[in-house]
């Protein structure tokens, strides 16, 4: 190279590490010294129980309190934008509670779509950190990490880092989750930069933060571990649930034989990790005692409120409906299972994320039952109220015993896995919202009741699927559902399907994915169902009768 050449390309170097540096001028550093930068709002306060691990490497006398009321936090106004496509939003926190949303810092307001960004902890003591380009808000440009990352009463460092389309999230200086958005970009946008709370967040506003925080700066660059702010003393290392490093039972089976073998294996301690946590109550011990009472017309069928005992020697009954058709029988029969905060009802409405299903099916002949289930500590612990269900089906002389079938979405798809692969009465499966990888799983703050003492370690979640081969099983994978990404869905269904290929059945398992969110489909389920149990779901009509409404379960 001739030297002419060279100081044009040095002067142009200088120059721009000049502007990194001048770009990394934080436009937000509050440092909670008794006083705020930005416009201290209702009950905030200060503590001079500041981080500990020996202290910052400056001085830090005090830190912020906030009372976790509405309108408690610092207020910039909507003045403040990110001017580059790269930032980092850091802080030390110090939650009191891990049992609601609170944002850390955002700028961010869903009225108006005035999205920009925001890092907010999550029930259950995980984080997210939203970026959009546009103001609108994608799935895709939300990164979060599972629940128990943090626990209330304890400090911690955390960095949202944006660096063009890459999100980081990292706590005490660890990365715990990364991933690409589709595009780099940060919307400027009218909503308030705020720190402890936000406009408006996940529906509602303003978000409160409770707990303590310090040190929240905001720097136009994308800063690494060694640039954040440091403690006197190394931050403890955090614990990030994900799977184990190798699992204890997992699906290796090379031929039928194998695979026959481990199934039945795989099936036993599955069950026997219930039995620990629930022990299974006979019937003799405990009979169903099904009751049905104040029957509805409703067009095709007739449709019951039933209750019936559970697995308890103690008084304990579900209540459900179950619908039946007119036309005479024996009809296939179909367990209809609702998921988080749903019920029967739920599952007969045509509003809402159901979509009726139950209804549907009813409509085409089928007899649904659809039992109303409580949230247990494990979702799993249900599985033998889901034989007596199974039981209750059986014991209906309008219900053919050799064609019954199961259905369910999101908890209620993972009640599906869970009886399909344990009671063999249940000749087909369609499991909705549910179906991933255990590193799928673990990769959104989902609750944690799917992960039953010893299941996480047994076999990667996917392959509980393969306990039911080789009946057949459809899976349901929106494409923008946020408790199951669809990346990991796929992952999940090709590793079920290589393993029903070992059963000889590859062909009865399918995936129906559609752009949707975390809701029911049921344009493949309804001819997979009837095309396996016999009946007419698909030809139905939709949405069951006008201005139906179901009844509340008793
Ligand atoms: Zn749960």
């Amino acid at each position: 190279m001739q030297s002419g050449a060279l100081v044009p390309a040095m002067t142009g170097f200088l120059l721009l590490a000049a502007a990194q540096l001048h770009a990394a001028q934080p436009l937000v550093y509050e440092r909670f010294e008794n006083t705020t930068a930005g416009r201290a709002c209702g009950g905030l306060g200060f503590t001079s129980e500041v981080i500990g691990f020996g202290g910052l490497a400056r001085d830090n006398r005090a830190a912020a309190v906030l009372d976790g009321k509405p309108g408690t936090c610092v207020d910039y106004g909507p003045t403040v934008h990110v001017p580059t496509e790269d930032f980092t939003i850091e802080a030390f926190v110090k939650p009191a509670s891990v049992a609601r949303y609170q944002a850390i810092a955002a700028k961010w307001n869903e009225d108006g779509d005035q999205r920009s960004w925001a890092l907010v902890v999550l029930p259950g003591g995980g984080l997210r950190f939203d970026v959009s380009p546009d103001g609108r808000f994608h799935a895709d440009n939300l990164l979060a990490t599972p629940a128990e990352v943090l626990e209330p009463g304890r400090w911690y460092h955390i960095a949202a880092v944006c660096q063009g389309a890459t999100s980081r999230l990292y706590v005490n200086h660890r990365l715990v989750a990364s991933k690409q958005r589709p595009s780099p970009g940060v919307f400027a946008g009218n909503a308030n930069l705020k720190i402890g709370a936000a406009d408006r967040y996940a529906t509602e506003g303003p978000r409160p933060f409770v707990g303590s925080l310090d040190e929240v700066r905001l720097v136009p660059a994308a800063l690494g571990p060694e640039q954040f702010l440091r403690t006197r003393q190394p931050l403890p290392e955090v614990k990030v649930p994900g799977p184990p490093a190798r699992y204890f039972f997992p699906f290796v089976a090379t031929s039928q034989q194998e695979a026959l073998r481990w199934q039945s294996e795989a099936r036993a301690r599955l069950m026997a990790l219930v039995e620990a946590q629930e022990p299974r109550i006979s019937l003799p011990e405990a009979p169903l005692d099904v009751i049905t009472a104040e029957p509805q017309d409703r067009g095709a069928y007739v449709l019951w409120n039933v209750s019936f005992q559970g697995n308890s020697r103690k008084p304990l009954r579900y209540p459900g409906l179950l619908a039946v058709p007119k036309a005479p029988g024996p009809h296939p029969a179909l367990l209809a299972l609702h998921g988080h905060g749903g019920s029967a009802p739920a599952v007969f409405d045509p509003k809402g994320l159901y979509h009726g299903f139950a209804d549907r099916f009813a409509q085409g002949g089928y007899v649904v039952l659809a039992p109303s289930f409580p949230h247990k500590p494990y979702a799993a612990m249900m599985l033998w109220d889901l034989f007596r269900a199974v039981d209750l089906l059986q014991s209906r002389p309008e219900v053919d015993p050799q064609r019954i079938g199961v259905a369910g979405l999101s908890m209620g798809g993972e009640w599906s896995m869970w009886i399909a692969a344990c009671d063999q009465r249940l000749k087909a499966a369609v499991v909705s919202g549910w179906m991933c990888t255990t590193e799928g799983v673990f990769a959104v703050p989902n609750c944690k009741c799917w992960r039953l003492p010893g299941l996480v370690e047994l076999m990667d979640i996917c392959e509980v699927h393969l306990v039911i081969a080789p009946r057949p099983v459809l899976f349901e994978s929106a494409l923008r559902d946020n408790c199951f990404p669809i990346g990991y869905t796929k992952q999940g269904f090709a590793r079920i399907r290589a393993g029903y290929k070992i059963f000889g059945h590859e062909d009865a398992v399918a995936q129906d994915i559609w752009d949707a969110g975390h809701e029911w489909h049921g344009e493949k389920a309804y001819p997979f169902m009837d095309r396996i149990l016999g009946g007419s779901a698909a030809r139905a009509a939709a949405g069951g009768q006008p201005g139906y409404s179901a009844p509340a379960p008793k």
